[in-house]
């Protein structure tokens, strides 16, 4: 594998006696991942019922390294939601940021949701998270993961960080910054981001990643973590934009990462940085089964001076017509009430369910204000593929299984017809009894309503 001559020079100075095992490292094969979506079932049910060869990631619960070779972004359990992709190192900031049942968590720099979902699986549906990301095609994508992994407490918007600071004020527990980068830790597995790569592109990244955190710094309330991560390994971007930040924000102090499972002490001393930066860590991929990443968790002082926080948000539940055609739905198709009436709000034609203590986000890019659970036709109530992947198929009144060898599985999510007995009406395909999506039978045959990037993951 051929590496920029500039990173090379770079990294055999900084790195000394250990470059050899640096370099052997990057010759080697990415590691393949996956992590469990413990919304939907254990880390022990998973592990019991996996088609692949596992072997534990240490620092995260639920994180698993692929070591037979197999794909497993192929298998229907992956459209099922029952995993989300990820190399281990990335599944450290999640890990590390730690936020708990209950708070209020933002992901400014979000897509395509990676770290969101495992977030989500953290906050096990409690509390309120924020997924953002300025690029609309990457939030697109997003909101497919989001909807497969089956969160309820999501908001997933498009905007610049600073209209979210004006906006939003102090107003997250926990802020992650999962910065754009020069991702030198992608080289192993990604041709473009070395073809890519100039010390340019670097300092670029570097003055992009200082304007994403102004703002970040404004989002976190008094005694809140902001953490910051990127995958690369230059310093410039790593301890040089965290000296900049306290430099600029003295209310921010690092709270030590502990460098246990391999994780290395950052490196001041390559960036002029304050001793304190030691203190983030460093994931190489010669130390540990991992691509590459930096980690640095940021305390705001208890007495910081914080932006007013934004109003709530008051929701208007659906009346008349569109009230009656939701509940004739509920009645024919679920057991019960997914969501309490007074959570409901209806925005354009979306029907949804609000997590709680969503705030007034009028005049902001709103791409979910919520769970979906469906979209309002002429005259009648289409299910939304997220009201699926939530529940379990023992909410649903008609399912039909397959087992995930089976190739009906595959065929539903390519959308193909299939023979069904039973009566017309709204029905969920399972695999292995976890729910893939709807389909309407009519007459004895099941028309998958599988969404189309479904059939392509
Ligand atoms: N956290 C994601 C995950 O785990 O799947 C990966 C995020 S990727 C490293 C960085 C993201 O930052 C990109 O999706 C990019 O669109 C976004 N980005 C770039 N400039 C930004 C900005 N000014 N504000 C917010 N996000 C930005």
């Amino acid at each position: 594998m051929e590496l920029p001559p500039l990173f090379v020079d770079r990294m055999a100075r900084l790195l000394g006696d250990e470059y050899a095992a640096f370099r052997e490292a990057l010759q080697g094969r990415p590691h393949v991942g996956l992590r469990v979506n413990t919304l939907k079932l254990s880390v022990e049910d998973f592990a019991a019922r996996s088609p692949f060869a596992l072997e534990p990631v240490p620092w995260c619960r639920a994180g698993f390294r692929v070591t037979d070779g197999q794909r497993p972004g192929k298998h229907p359990y992956h459209a099922a939601g029952l995993y989300y992709l990820q190399e281990p190192s990335a599944m450290a900031p999640a890990e590390v940021l730690a936020p708990r049942p209950g708070e209020r968590v933002l992901d400014l720099a979000a897509a395509p949701g990676g770290k969101t979902t495992h977030l989500a699986t953290l906050m096990q549906n409690q509390g309120l998270l924020f997924a953002n990301d300025v690029q609309p095609k990457r939030v697109h994508e997003m909101t497919n993961n989001l909807d497969r992994w089956g969160a309820t407490n999501l908001a997933v918007l498009t905007e610049q960080p600073r209209r979210l600071a004006e906006r939003l004020g102090a107003f997250f527990d926990r802020v992650l910054v999962d910065a754009p980068c020069s991702g030198e830790g992608m080289f192993r597995k990604d041709a473009a981001a070395r073809r890519t790569w100039t010390p340019n592109h670097v300092a670029r990244c570097a003055r992009i990643q200082e304007g994403i955190l102004r703002h970040a710094a404004r989002l976190v309330r008094p005694g809140g973590v902001l953490l910051y991560s990127t995958c690369t390994f230059a310093p410039e971007e790593d301890e040089g934009t965290i000296a900049r930040f306290l430099k600029a924000y003295p209310d921010f102090s690092v709270e030590p990462i502990p460098a246990e499972h391999g994780f290395a002490p950052a490196r001041p001393e390559w960036a002029d940085a304050p001793e304190e930066v030691r203190g983030a860590v460093r994931l190489w991929p010669h130390k540990l089964p991992g691509e590459g990443h930096f980690l640095a968790r940021l305390h705001r002082d208890e007495d910081a001076a914080p932006l007013p926080s934004p109003r709530p948000f008051r929701p208007r539940p659906p009346g008349g017509e569109l009230w009656a055609q939701y509940r004739d739905f509920v009645a024919q198709t679920l057991r019960e009430e997914p969501a309490p009436r007074h959570r409901l709000a209806v925005f354009g034609n979306r029907l949804y369910a609000l997590p709680e203590g969503l705030p007034d986000l009028a005049g902001l890019r709103v791409a979910r204000f919520g769970w979906w659970l469906g979209t309002f036709k002429t005259g009648r109530f289409e299910p939304a593929h997220a009201l699926a992947l939530v529940l379990r198929a023992a909410d649903f009144h008609h399912t039909v299984d397959f087992p995930a060898d089976a190739p009906e599985a595959l065929a539903y999510l390519r959308r193909q017809p299939l023979a069904s007995a039973g009566s017309n009406g709204w029905v969920v395909v399972t695999v292995d009894g976890f729910p893939l999506g709807w389909a309407k039978r009519v007459h004895g045959v099941l028309k998958s309503r599988a969404p189309r990037w479904l059939g392509r993951i």
